[in-house]
């Protein structure tokens, strides 16, 4: 059954790295959903550069299943790019991003699709609740939301992934978005169109362990507000100034103080803590700006976001780069 490019409604875009263990079970579930909802669908799974048999198993369900297509990336390239690449070749009329995992329930997808039918543009999966999350991570992902609500004036929507419906009219509003540092959370609701939320409990990861450490995090973090707020780089030169004038002020103390007084020796003290917090202040705020100096440099370099090495199940006018190896 070869699909008829024109007519597909929904592509699911599953990013994969490393999750052999999941797979039998995220499709079993996923293409029964599939298959209820009487629609023509693709399944785009994006091959992030795995290292175990993933793209082995992948390969035997896309024998099985003509739906299922793969793109098969050169290396990792992290979740982000890895979506961004299944968006690129996903031709659906919706495009529903999912985890590998089944952390995204794929029964929650009729409910998006009924939203999207209702006429919304943008329909997302947010969090009721976060089983199986340690406390530990639920504070330090409300302290991010409340963070970037904060300082980006765009409102990015609190406790949702990327699991989401999105209207192929808004995928063309991504797709002409060429930045690399690709917060997508903040993509999605940067392109604005109608967007609605349905409610889910998110379950524990089904199994393996999740590839987000706290360095991860902590550094997609940074990339999410540096992507979506100036504010940083604003205060450095609010502070300067506060700084400024409070040390015209203790100068003008000084002078008048030796005038009438006279000079004496004393003073290590307030000298050491001006010098060290002085310096303090100015190696943060350079590193600040090196943040944002770091991704105009990436930028800049104006690099391909990532490199295809194979695809499967594709029509050759749908592949864009010329050197990938393809497989119908
Ligand atoms: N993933 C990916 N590339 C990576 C890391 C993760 O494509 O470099 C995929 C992973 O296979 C899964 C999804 O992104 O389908 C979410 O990853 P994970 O469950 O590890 O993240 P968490 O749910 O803990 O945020
Ligand atoms: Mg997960």
């Amino acid at each position: 059954m070869l699909l008829d490019k024109d007519n597909v409604e929904l592509s699911v875009i599953i990013p994969i790295y490393n999750e052999e263990l999941n797979i039998d079970y995220l499709f079993e579930r996923l293409v029964s959903v599939l298959n209820c909802l009487n629609i023509k669908y693709e399944i785009v799974c994006v091959n992030d550069g795995s290292k175990d048999n993933t793209l082995k198993y992948l390969i035997e369900h896309h024998h099985r299943n003509s739906a299922i297509k793969i793109v098969n990336l050169s290396r990792n390239f992290g979740k982000e790019i890895a979506l961004t690449a299944g968006i690129d070749y996903s031709i659906g009329a919706a495009v529903v991003p999912i985890d590998a995992d089944l952390q995204d329930p794929p029964e929650l997808i009729e409910e998006l699709i009924a939203k999207w039918r209702e006429g919304y543009d943008v329909v997302c999966a947010t969090r009721r609740s976060r089983r199986g999350e340690s406390w530990i991570k639920r504070f330090t992902a409300n302290t991010f939301y409340r963070m970037i609500a904060q300082l980006s004036h765009i409102p990015i929507p609190r406790n949702t992934g990327d699991f989401r419906l999105l209207d192929r009219r808004v995928v063309n509003a991504l797709k002409q978005m060429p930045e690399r540092n690709r917060f997508m959370k903040g993509l999605f609701a940067w392109v604005g169109f109608k967007q609605t939320l349905v409610l889910y409990d998110r379950p524990q990861r089904y199994k393996g362990i999740t590839k987000w450490n706290y360095w991860r995090l902590w550094n997609f973090a940074i990339d999410g507000i540096t992507s979506f707020s100036f504010i940083p780089l604003k205060i450095w030169s609010y502070l300067g100034l506060a700084i400024s004038l409070l040390s015209f002020l203790y100068a003008s103390f000084l002078v008048i103080r030796t005038f009438l007084l006279g000079i004496d020796i004393p003073g290590y003290a307030s000298l050491m803590v001006a010098v060290l917090f002085l310096g303090g202040v100015q190696l943060l705020s350079l590193g600040m700006i090196g943040e944002y100096l770091g991704r105009v440099y990436e930028e800049v370099k104006g690099r391909p976001l990532y490199f295809v090495q194979e695809c499967y199940g594709f029509m050759p006018e749908s592949v864009t780069q010329k050197s990938i190896a393809y497989h119908p």
